[in-house]
């Protein structure tokens, strides 16, 4: 066998990779900040005229820039919305690197089309789409609801209807919403904010008024953008309510479950999506509860004519869109070339079984509660939203505090856990209060890394009140 000069770096790396992987997560940190001088390592390596050994490379990569990062892996990374990433999807991504095959159609790499309108379909029929729906893997949420929002456009705005257009999101909607109707030319002042009630969910009534204030006034409501799984707090607006608005008005109803719509794998907790069957689209992120690496998510549509119509330069298809034929994804997404994306998905799928899935997705939601019950032990912390998905809020109070003491109080707690690589933790606002998010969706997070995290906030608590005083 001839030697290959990469061989031996590839499987120098996948070795040590997993060595460093099998040190104990309390000796792990969630976060390294990288100091200046770390910066200016790398700031001081110029492009060279000849290039500089493989191996050395390699190594600056692995000790000077890969360890400052947010570790969303580790099973107490608890902002954001966590990567806690199957070994199984990294393996299928190696793989997909490997082979590099173009998954832009049928023709560049055939079976990877297939697999991939074999999730497609799976996700769809999940979600309750009975036929001629479709969809389109894209790299992450953000440009799955723009992909989205550009069909809604298409389907209910005639070219010289769209400065007419207005689009109907709750305050909770992710910022990508806003961006997405933007860059589908929807403005801000026709972007309505509906009202949410004590749950912080969408109010149907409010969001059914809206739409007819603005019909009266000659505007054209399109989209309605509801959201399965907030960022902020893991609240589910009330889909099937929504959804009939939407039918009863003609309006687009779109659902970003980037987060949440993962629970349609679970048999315990799919009913929380109740209604999701209304929407015209919907995203997932596998990259978020599906354990996928970075990037990996879906848009699914229930008439796949709507994406055709907006992405393909081919009217032909158009006519006979729900016919057998194959359907290229490059006519019905924003990309061209594009990796397969699919693919580790389709083998995590394969490998680890929807059970095991579904066993996961329903630990991470028992997880947040089990955090809820606790918390509610203590005087100190109060709820401010409920555990909901896999998604707790919560804050440390004192009644000798202001709100605004308060506030610094709980962003301090947040930053002190933060930085002693414990576990990441950030704040949100909710109800115009500073708050400790935690999302526990990593499925090797213990009642007892819970149990030690409160204690760590307790005592960080603790000692920023009798700095204070
Ligand atoms: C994460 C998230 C997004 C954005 O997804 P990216 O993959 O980060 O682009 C959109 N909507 C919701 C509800 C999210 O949680």
């Amino acid at each position: 066998m001839g030697h290959h000069p990469m061989k031996e770096q590839l499987s120098n790396i996948i070795s040590t990779y997993f060595e460093e992987k099998t040190v104990d997560k309390n000796q792990q940190l969630t976060y390294k900040e990288p100091s200046s001088e770390a910066f200016e390592k790398i700031i001081q390596l110029d492009f060279p005229a000849d290039g500089r050994p493989l191996k050395e490379m390699v190594q600056v990569l692995k000790e000077e820039v890969f360890p400052y990062r947010v570790v969303g892996e580790h099973p107490r990374s608890f902002a954001f919305v966590p990567a806690p990433v199957e070994d199984v999807s990294k393996l299928g991504d190696i793989l997909t690197t490997l082979y590099n095959p173009n998954a832009a159609g049928w023709f560049s790499a055939p079976v990877i089309a297939q697999i991939h309108k074999l999730l497609i379909d799976y996700f769809c029929q999940k979600m309750g789409y009975t036929k001629d729906f479709g969809g389109v893997f894209v790299s992450g949420g953000s440009l799955a609801n723009l992909t989205a929002l550009i069909a809604a456009r298409d389907d209910k705005l005639e070219l010289d209807q769209i400065t007419k257009g207005v689009a109907y999101v709750s305050a909770q909607a992710h910022h990508s919403i806003n961006k997405g109707l933007r860059m589908a030319g929807i403005p801000d002042s026709r972007i309505r904010r509906v009202k949410t009630d004590g749950a912080l969910k969408m109010i149907p009534e409010s969001l059914e008024e809206m739409i007819q204030e603005d019909q009266q006034k000659g505007l054209i409501p399109f989209v309605v953008i509801g959201t399965s799984g907030t960022t902020n707090s893991g609240t589910i607006d009330p889909l099937e309510d929504l959804g009939k608005v939407c039918q009863r008005h003609n309006v687009w109803f779109h659902v970003d479950g980037a987060f949440g719509a993962s629970v349609i794998m679970s048999k315990k907790n799919a009913s929380l999506l109740k209604g999701i069957e209304y929407a015209d689209s919907t995203i997932l992120d596998a990259h978020k509860w599906l354990y996928q690496t970075y990037t990996c998510a879906m848009v699914l549509v229930k008439d796949k004519k709507t994406l055709l119509k907006s992405f393909s330069d081919d009217p032909s298809y158009l006519q006979d869109a729900h016919s057998g034929q194959q359907i290229d994804s490059w006519d019905i997404g924003p990309e061209l070339s594009r990796p397969a994306l699919g693919v580790k998905l389709w083998l995590t799928l394969q490998v680890l079984g929807t059970d095991k899935l579904a066993e996961n997705i329903d630990y991470s939601i028992e997880m947040a509660k089990y955090l809820e019950t606790e918390l509610k032990k203590s005087s100190h912390w109060e709820i401010v939203s409920s555990a909901q998905l896999a998604m707790i809020n919560f804050r440390y109070i004192d009644k000798s505090k202001t709100e605004e003491e308060l506030d610094q109080l709980n962003s301090k707690i947040a930053q002190k856990i933060q930085g002693s690589g414990w576990a990441n933790i950030l704040t949100t606002e909710l109800k115009n209060k500073k708050v400790i998010r935690i999302c526990t969706i990593s499925p090797k997070v213990t009642k007892e890394d819970l149990l030690e995290t409160i204690d760590r906030l307790d005592t960080f608590a603790a000692e920023l009140l009798v700095f204070s005083n």
